[in-house]
C-alpha cells in the first residue's frame, strides 16, 4: 500500500467525472454524513455522483441536508470512473454496493479505522483522525473544493457523531478547530443538529434498552460489562439496526467497567459483537481482529459465527486475558 496526498486525491477528482460514494453496511453518522458532504462538494463542481449504500439512508440520519441523494445501490453494475470508499475498514463492508461499482478504474480508501490495510489505488488512512468526516473536511480545504451550508452541517454531524459528541480520546485541539470552521462557514445552528442527533430517538430504542438492560452482565470483578440482543426481542420490538447505535455507551459509562460489549444475533447464523474500551492497554481492534472484525483501539466489531451463548463465552474469555494482560 502506498499513502496517497490530498493533492493526489484531489487531481483525480477533478480530472474525472462519474463517481459512486460508498460506505460499510450499517452505516453510521460519520459514514453518512461523509458520503453526502463529498458527493455534494463534487456536484458542486459539476460531477455525476452517486452515493450508495447496502441500507441506503437510515430514518435517523435523513434530516442531513441532501439525505435523499444517498440511496442502496442498483442490482445491475452501472459504470463509473472512480470509486471512493470512505469510513470502511475492509472492502466487504461494502456490501452490495461493491457488485454495483465492478467497472471502477480507480479506487479511492478514505478511512480512519487503524485496522484498515489499505485497500484500492489511493488510499489515505489516518488511525488519529477522530472520524472520517474530518478527513474529508481537511480533503476539501486543502484542494479548495466547494464547502457550503450543506457540506458543514453534514461533515459537522460526521465529526460529532463518531466522537461521541466532542468526547472520545480522539478529539483533538483540531477537531475543535474544524467544528468552529464548520459551524462559522455553515452558520450551522448546533442546538438544532443535536436535537435531531441526540433527541430524537424513537420510543422503540429506549424500549430496545428496557429490554437489553434486563440481560446486563458483569464479569471479572465488574472490569467487563456486557448486554445481549436475541432475534426474538428484535423481532418483537420491531428493532431497526440502527437503533442500537451508542447503546453500548450506558455500559461503558459505568465506574470500573472498562470493556463493555453487546451481543446482537443475527438472523445469519451469526452474532455481531460490538466492543468498547476505556484503556488503551486493553486494545479491543486486536480482540476483533481475532474474530476477523476489525475497528479502532478503542471501540471495535466482529460479525461471528455461532450462538449467542457461544460467542459470549469466547469474546468474554478474550477480554478476560486482555485485561489479565493489563500493567
Ligand atoms: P460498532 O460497534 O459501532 O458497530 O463499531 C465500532 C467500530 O468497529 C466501527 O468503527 C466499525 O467500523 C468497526 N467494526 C464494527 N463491526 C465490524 C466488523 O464486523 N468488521 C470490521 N472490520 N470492523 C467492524
Ligand atoms: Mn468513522
Amino acid at each position: 500500500m502506498t499513502a496517497s496526498t490530498f493533492d493526489e486525491i484531489g487531481r483525480v477528482l477533478r480530472e474525472h467525472q462519474r463517481f459512486a460514494i460508498l460506505s460499510h453496511v450499517r452505516p453510521d453518522g460519520d459514514a453518512l454524513g461523509s458520503q453526502l458532504a463529498l458527493a455534494l462538494s463534487l456536484q458542486q463542481l459539476g460531477k455525476d455522483v452517486r452515493v450508495w449504500d447496502e441500507d441506503g439512508m437510515l430514518e435517523k440520519y435523513s434530516f442531513l441536508p441532501r439525505a435523499e441523494l444517498l440511496t442502496k445501490p442498483p442490482s445491475t453494475a452501472e459504470d463509473v470512473d472512480v470509486a471512493i470508499a470512505l469510513d470502511t475498514a475492509i472492502q466487504n463492508r461494502l456490501g452490495n454496493a461493491l457488485a454495483a461499482v465492478r467497472s471502477a478504474k480507480i479506487w479511492i480508501n478514505i478511512d480512519h479505522h487503524r485496522s484498515n490495510p489499505g485497500y484500492g489505488d489511493m488510499v489515505i488512512v489516518d488511525s488519529n483522525a477522530p472520524a472520517t468526516g474530518e478527513i474529508i473536511f481537511r480533503l476539501i480545504k486543502s484542494q479548495d473544493l466547494p464547502l457550503n451550508h450543506d457540506i458543514a452541517e453534514n461533515l459537522y454531524a460526521a465529526i460529532s457523531t463518531d466522537t461521541g459528541s466532542f468526547q472520545y480520546p480522539k478529539t483533538r485541539a483540531r477537531t475543535f478547530e474544524i467544528a468552529a470552521e464548520l459551524v462559522r462557514v455553515g452558520n450551522l445552528d448546533v442546538g438544532q443538529i443535536s436535537r435531531q442527533l441526540y433527541e430524537s430517538y424513537p420510543r422503540r430504542r429506549i424500549e430496545l434498552l428496557r429490554e437489553l438492560l434486563r440481560t446486563m452482565r458483569f464479569e471479572f470483578g465488574g472490569q467487563a460489562a456486557s448486554f445481549s440482543l436475541t432475534l426474538k426481542t428484535a423481532t418483537d420490538l420491531a428493532v431497526r439496526p440502527e437503533d442500537n447505535e451508542g447503546l453500548i455507551d450506558h455500559l461503558r459509562a459505568i465506574r470500573g467497567v472498562i470493556v463493555a460489549v453487546f451481543f446482537e444475533e443475527l438472523p445469519d447464523g451469526k452474532v455481531r459483537v460490538s466492543m468498547r474500551s476505556k484503556d488503551e492497554a486493553v486494545d479491543v481492534c486486536a480482540i476483533c481482529q481475532k474474530f476477523g472484525g476489525g475497528g479502532h483501539t478503542l471501540a471495535a466489531g466482529a460479525r461471528v459465527r455461532g450462538s449467542l451463548a457461544e460467542v459470549e463465552e469466547k469474546a468474554l474469555d478474550e477480554i478476560h486475558e486482555a485485561l489479565k494482560r493489563r500493567p
